[in-house]
């Protein structure tokens, strides 16, 4: 058994930022998401995949010594695909296509070991195939993110899907566009209501905002002079936020502070560079260097 369970997309993306581009990009929620938690703790993935997907590919699964047994390869099917494209406002993914292919039909059919994982990530996927995953996995600290695309076609599925997790992770225009309030203050207020304890608003170079009913905690992003591709930044935010309260194991105020720095620690390596390269090389003394490095910016006294 994984203390860390994620469903998500595993994907090929192809993405142009103002600084590059990459034809074939390995992508996926799901993917940078466990890259990032493994870091932290021991993490299974569900999701399937193509013939696409090379070995090439799967190899990062293995370096990061992910669990792979409930990541299903469909026999002549293809892989999730999805272009992307960024101008200077890095904070903006505009989506050229989404290709959802062998997600199309997927319908996961769980372990027994993934099951009993304590903590568990419906990373960014259709609403319905993460209440089903929600729905067979008897976890103690269930958190999801969710994207515009499916606010747009999915809205009713996606908030019942919220009715049902004790944590939102999403970014401040997706809060907006869900909550249709224009007042992030009030569009928490609201998402709240639907049935989360907590919600945490990715507000990409403006760092991190957490709201519970009755407490509320920011945090600034790491003041880098170089983003080269933002895309997996939400998914390593969540992947360092769960990995650290799964290795914690436990729910409480201070521990879900310090998973938020976690979190933004791991994003501001991700975005450095294109897909998950810059997280294949990073170092655990690297992760501890910038999380000490987020106690001195924030630190005041009265
Ligand atoms: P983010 O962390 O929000 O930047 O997410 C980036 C990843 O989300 C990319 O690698 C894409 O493959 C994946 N993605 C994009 N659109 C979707 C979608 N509609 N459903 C699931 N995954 C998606």
């Amino acid at each position: 058994m994984s203390s860390l369970l994620v469903v998500g997309s595993v994907a090929i993306d192809s993405i142009k930022t103002p600084f590059g581009e990459r034809e074939r990009s390995l992508g996926g929620s799901a993917t940078h998401f466990s890259v990032s938690a493994s870091f932290f703790s021991d993490v299974a993935v569900v999701a399937v995949i193509g013939d696409d997907f090379t070995a090439g590919d799967e190899a990062i699964f293995h370096e990061r010594k992910i669990d792979t047994s409930d990541l299903r390869r469909i026999p002549g099917g293809k892989t999730f695909r999805w272009v992307g494209e960024y101008g200077f406002d890095l904070n903006t993914a505009q989506t050229l296509d989404t290709q959802l292919n062998v997600f199309a039909d997927f319908k996961p059919e769980l372990s027994d070991h993934a099951r009993n994982s304590p903590f568990l990530f419906l990373g960014n996927i259709q609403p319905a195939l993460q209440r089903e995953v929600r729905e067979q996995v008897n976890a103690r600290f269930v958190a999801m993110d969710t994207m515009n695309f499916w606010i747009d076609i999915a809205r009713d599925e996606l908030i019942k899907t919220i009715g049902v997790v004790d944590a939102l992770i999403i970014n401040d225009s997706e809060a907006r566009q869900l909550a249709e309030e224009a007042n992030l203050i009030r569009a928490a207020r609201k998402v709240l209501n639907w049935g989360p304890q907590m919600l945490v608003v990715k507000r990409g170079e403006y760092g991190a905002a957490f709201f519970t009913k009755d407490a509320y905690f920011a945090a600034p992003a790491f003041p880098l002079d170089g983003v080269f591709d933002p895309t997996g930044a939400g998914d390593s935010f969540a992947g360092g936020f769960m990995g650290y309260l799964a290795q914690a194991d436990r729910i409480d105020d201070m521990t879900l502070r310090r998973a938020i720095i976690y979190g933004s620690t791991m994003a501001s390596f991700n975005v450095e560079e294109f897909s998950c390269d810059r997280l294949r090389r990073l170092t655990p003394e690297e992760i501890r260097g910038r999380f000490h490095q987020f106690k001195e910016f924030t630190h005041f006294e009265i």
